[in-house]
């Protein structure tokens, strides 16, 4: 698929304001500074859709953009950022689950990993969480450029192995460096090949 048009349609703070309409959308979420701005300028073949990091956790909105006209990219706010108050956690995972659970058009999350890191329990907790609701899910592993590539597949070994403990299937899963343009085409033919279903 290539993206001939991206446009930033709507930021909200609630699930009950995002678009009415009901075309297929794809929520992307990850730790704070995991890279998720620059995977979607990078997908999107644009220098500033998304913003990259401002302050880590200080936008906590579901921001919307429309693609091709046929589908929403939703970019989701990042969790796991250390200085916010319990709190604060505690509304922004109800904002989440809120967004997760009743959003119906959501074919697919991806939820974003930094491939350099070893399996993260946020992250881990945060995909049984998406399983036991059976949202559908496929795992983004950032910044490949920043590995050779037998240290890639070593570190998504060890990543599928942890998952393999938890799960009888291994969700899809990417690997992108936006710095580079790797996954571009994977992501957008996986997203094409499900938004029609
Ligand atoms: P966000 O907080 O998840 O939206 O992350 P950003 O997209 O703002 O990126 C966080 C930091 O990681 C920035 O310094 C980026 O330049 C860097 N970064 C993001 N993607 C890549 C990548 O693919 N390769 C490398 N080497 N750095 C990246």
């Amino acid at each position: 698929m290539r993206v001939k048009s991206a446009e930033f349609v709507v930021s909200n703070s609630e699930v009950e304001k995002c678009p009415k309409n009901l075309l297929p959308e794809y929520a992307f979420i990850g730790r704070s500074n995991v890279g998720k701005s620059s995977l979607i300028n990078m997908l999107t073949d644009r220098k500033s859709l998304a913003k990259t990091s401002g302050r880590p956790g200080k936008t906590q909105l579901i921001n919307h953009f429309l693609i091709n006209k046929n589908w929403y990219l939703v970019d989701l706010p990042g969790y796991g950022y250390a200085r916010v108050s319990k709190s604060s956690k505690k509304k922004f995972q109800k904002f989440i689950t809120n967004y997760f659970e009743q959003r119906k058009q959501l074919v697919s999350a991806f939820v974003l990993v930094d491939i350099r890191h070893k399996p993260q329990p946020i992250d881990l907790e945060f995909m049984q969480y998406l399983g036991e609701n059976e949202i559908p899910f496929g795992i983004i592993f950032t910044k490949a450029d920043k590995l050779k590539p037998q240290a890639i597949e070593r570190h998504v070994a060890e990543y599928c192995q942890e998952l393999l403990k938890f799960w009888e299937e291994l969700p899809p899963y990417f690997i992108t460096s936006s710095s580079k343009t790797i996954g571009q085409e994977e992501v957008l033919g996986f997203i094409e090949a499900t938004n029609n279903e």
